[in-house]
């Protein structure tokens, strides 16, 4: 059972998504990862080990975006390795999943992605068919693809051109958004 935040504001992202991540621990899980946007590109960081790996990491205290998303990952689908860990960047889409999408290997056929894979979650190929369906209006991407996945997915996705927006969709699995 992940976690996922994501923060949109005049902050710095990274130790409020760190800070959200930790509360979250509780639900368990095996790695970790968060991305932020900053100039038009999405730097990401991800470990196999504790929030607090990433809280001491050199890597995330330098993300200075203060859009961002984050992941606690309890896997399902591919081994607890850095390379599975959320978020999973897709040219301009990057993403974080909790859930299973169930139909992951025959996207993956009937798409023909396996090329473009670069980890073995269900959730990577999310990201490719996302950025396969970005043609510049993520609402219309994000319709189109969900359509397609079977299973269950709470999705925080950020595209690299769209620098004011986090979108968020779910099936079954719980979101709260929140402003403050
Ligand atoms: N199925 C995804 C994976 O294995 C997400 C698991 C989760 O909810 O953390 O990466």
């Amino acid at each position: 059972m992940c976690g996922i935040v994501g923060y949109i504001g005049s902050k710095k992202a990274e130790p409020i998504l760190i800070d959200g991540l930790l509360r979250l621990e509780y639900r368990g899980y095996d790695s970790v990862g968060i991305a932020t946007l900053e100039n038009n590109k999405i730097n990401l960081v991800k470990s196999k080990g504790r929030v607090n790996s990433l809280a001491e990491n050199e890597e995330a205290q330098k993300l200075i975006g203060t859009l961002g998303i984050g992941h606690t990952r309890w896997a399902t689908h591919g081994g607890v390795y850095k390379k599975n860990a959320h978020p999973h960047q897709c040219g301009n889409v990057t993403l974080v999943h909790n859930g299973i999408v169930e139909n992951y290997r025959e996207l993956i056929e009937d798409y023909n992605l396996q090329s473009v894979l670069q980890s073995e979650t269900d959730t990577e190929v999310v990201a490719a068919l996302m950025d396969m369906y970005y043609k510049g209006d993520a609402e219309e991407a994000i319709q189109r693809v969900v359509r397609k996945l079977k299973g269950t997915f709470a999705l925080v996705m950020m595209f690299e051109d769209k620098p004011g927006v986090i979108y968020a969709i779910r099936n079954v699995s719980p979101i709260v958004v929140a402003k403050c």
